[in-house]
């Protein structure tokens, strides 16, 4: 009990920090890159002393974890854009970039739309076409319309960080060059299969992908069509009790 107050206490005066034991850590030029998967879509990004929350939604916990100073939203989905889960994070001065279609809902976000490009803190974040290529609720109806939704590639300190978005193996996501950690949704019937994603990844060939955005998916199936592909497949929990 002692033990876990001192900690506790250390980590508040380390600036805060946050890390939970599936944080992964990247170094760059410009110093770490942390990021922790909290649920399904919803990530936090740490890095400079600065956090970024991606797709901030529910059933993820976001109490006694730091404000946002950015948050980036790739969709109206309420498994990316949850309201509440928005206030939640946010601090007076937390800066929202979200796809032109969530701003008519989070009014206060800055639109950025697909091919745009913003420079925030040390990152360069660029917002990268995600939809449907043949999946909807009804014929000739997709979940994901070309166009409204982002994938975002982030760069902090010369490393690329490429988020997908809820999206089939488009050829925007195939034609990605020199991502170093690639995060890959998949889930039936709203994105794609783990045979497409697999064989999306080995198209574009980041050093590292994570799965996430996967429930219900098989990963083995994933992680089998990249063997010996030379990319690193990192298997995390994205859906903790
Ligand atoms: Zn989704």
């Amino acid at each position: 009990m002692k033990a876990s107050l001192v900690l506790i206490f250390l980590l508040v005066i380390a600036g805060y920090a946050f890390a939970t034991d599936t944080t992964q850590v990247f170094p760059t030029s410009a110093g770490p890159v942390k990021i922790t998967p909290l649920y399904h879509a919803s990530t936090l990004i740490e890095a400079g002393g600065k956090f970024i929350y991606l797709d901030p939604a529910k059933p993820a916990n976001f109490e006694g974890q730091p404000k946002a100073d950015l948050v980036l939203i790739t969709d109206i989905h309420g498994d990316h854009m949850d309201p509440a889960s928005l206030t939640a994070v946010s601090k007076p001065g937390t800066e929202i970039f979200a796809a032109p279609a969530v701003v008519k809902t989070v009014t206060s976000a800055q639109p950025i739309a697909n091919g745009e490009t913003k420079n925030w803190q040390g990152w360069t974040i660029k917002a990268i076409p995600a939809y449907n290529l043949t999946r909807g609720p009804a014929p000739g109806k997709f979940y994901h319309d070309k166009g409204r939704g982002n994938g975002y590639v982030l760069t902090y300190g010369g490393v690329r960080f490429y988020f997908s978005g809820d999206t089939e193996a488009i050829p925007e996501m195939r034609a990605l060059k020199n991502i170093d950690v690639a995060f890959v949704c998949m889930n039936l019937p709203y994105t794609m299969t783990p045979e497409e994603a697999a064989d999306a990844v080995l198209a574009f060939h980041p050093k590292v992908v994570i799965p996430y955005h996967y429930r219900g998916s098989d990963l083995s199936v994933f992680q089998n069509k990249l063997k010996g592909s030379g990319i690193e497949v990192r298997l995390l929990d994205w859906y903790p009790k």
